[in-house]
């Protein structure tokens, strides 16, 4: 287990987690957002540095986005 806090009083910022990708207001120290659940399951060796986790970000999103799937196989490859 981890310990994540919540960063937000509003309801902000919200950020996607960086195991399940669902969106939390919850921290692990003030650097990579994961949810309660993962931060439960996850040791400190598991959690990636924040470069890793907005890397992760950004080639998740231009996958979401993308329509189609032989445009998101590319673009993975590309990136990756
Ligand atoms: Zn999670």
């Amino acid at each position: 287990m981890v310990e994540v806090i919540n960063e937000s009083k509003t309801g902000e910022p919200i950020e996607n987690c960086c195991f399940c990708r669902r969106e939390t207001t919850f921290w692990y120290q003030k650097q990579i957002a994961c949810c309660k659940d993962c931060a439960s399951r996850a040791n400190k060796e598991d959690m990636p540095t924040k470069a890793q986790w907005i890397r992760r970000e950004r080639i998740a999103q231009i996958i979401f986005v993308s329509e189609s799937i032989n445009f998101s196989v590319k673009t993975k490859e590309y990136l990756l």
